[in-house]
C-alpha cells in the first residue's frame, strides 16, 4: 500500500511540473544557447524561461518552431518576439517579487507569462480583441492568477491601476507616450522600442525624484504602435 501511495505521489509531482512536456529539452537548449550564451545572467529570469511553455503561445502550425531563435507570426499580422529580446527586456527591468507591471501589446501573451513568474501582478493591454481573447485563454489554461488583461489603446496606459513599478512596451511608437511616463512609480523603470529613423532603439527610462532619465540600449525591430483607427503613433 505504502509503495502504491509513493508511486502515485511521484506521478502527480511529475504531472504538475512544467518540465513534463515534450518540449522541455528544446526549452532547456533555448535557455542555454540563446539566452545564457548571449549574456542573460539573472537566474530568476532564466528559470522563468525554463518554466513557461512557449509552444502554448504560438499558432498550432508554428508549434514545432516555438523554441527557435527568432520571432514568429501570430494572428492579426502581429508577431511573438524573439526569445532573446523578451529575456533582455525582462532582465533590464530588474523586477522585484512585489512589483506591479504594466505591459503594452499583449500579443500572444508569452511576455506577460514570463513577467508573471517574476513579480506580483501583470496588467497587459492589447489593441486587437482577437489577440486578447486567445492570450486570455492560454493564461487560464496555464492557471495564471496574477495576469489582468484588457482590450484598449495602450498609449493611454491603465490609469485606474497606476502607478506601476515597471512598464514594458512591445510595439513601437515614435515617442515615449506621456501617459506611460506619468503612470511610472517613483524609482520605476520602463523599457520601450522607440522609432529612430529607419530603425528603432530600445530605450530604458527610470523615474528618480520625479524626473525621467533615458538611456538607449539596443537597436531592435518591433511592430508599430497603432491607435484605434489603425494609424501609427
Ligand atoms: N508581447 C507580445 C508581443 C506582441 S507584438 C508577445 O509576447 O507575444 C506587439 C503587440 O502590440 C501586437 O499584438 C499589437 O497588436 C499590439 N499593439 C499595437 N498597438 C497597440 C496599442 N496602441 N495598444 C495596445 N497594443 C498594441
Amino acid at each position: 500500500m505504502r509503495v502504491l501511495i509513493l508511486i502515485l505521489g511521484l506521478f502527480s509531482a511529475v504531472e504538475c511540473s512544467s518540465q513534463n512536456d515534450a518540449f522541455f529539452n528544446e526549452r532547456r537548449k533555448m535557455v542555454e544557447s540563446q539566452l545564457k550564451n548571449r549574456g542573460i545572467g539573472n537566474d530568476l529570469v532564466l528559470d522563468a524561461f525554463l518554466q513557461v511553455p512557449r509552444h502554448e503561445f504560438v499558432l498550432p502550425e508554428y508549434m514545432k518552431w516555438a523554441y527557435t531563435d527568432g520571432p514568429l507570426p501570430i494572428n492579426e499580422g502581429q508577431t511573438i518576439s524573439q526569445p532573446y529580446i523578451v529575456a533582455y527586456m525582462t532582465e533590464v527591468l530588474e523586477l522585484q517579487r512585489t512589483d506591479r507591471v504594466l505591459e503594452i501589446g499583449t500579443g500572444s501573451g508569452y511576455q506577460a507569462a514570463i513577467l508573471a513568474q517574476l513579480c506580483d501582478s501583470v496588467y497587459t493591454i492589447e489593441l486587437f480583441e482577437e489577440l486578447n481573447k486567445s492570450a486570455t485563454k492560454v493564461f487560464r489554461k496555464l492557471e495564471y492568477t496574477n495576469i489582468y488583461s484588457k482590450v484598449g489603446d495602450g498609449y493611454l496606459g491603465w490609469p485606474e491601476k497606476a502607478p506601476f513599478d515597471a512598464i514594458i512596451v512591445t510595439c513601437s511608437p515614435s515617442h515615449v507616450p506621456e501617459p506611460l511616463q506619468a503612470q511610472l512609480a517613483e524609482g520605476g523603470r520602463m523599457i520601450i522600442p522607440v522609432v529612430a529613423g529607419y530603425i528603432q532603439k530600445l530605450v530604458l527610462l527610470q523615474k528618480k525624484n520625479g524626473k525621467i532619465r533615458k538611456k538607449d540600449v539596443l537597436p531592435v525591430r518591433f511592430v508599430p504602435m497603432l491607435d484605434e483607427q489603425g494609424e501609427k503613433y
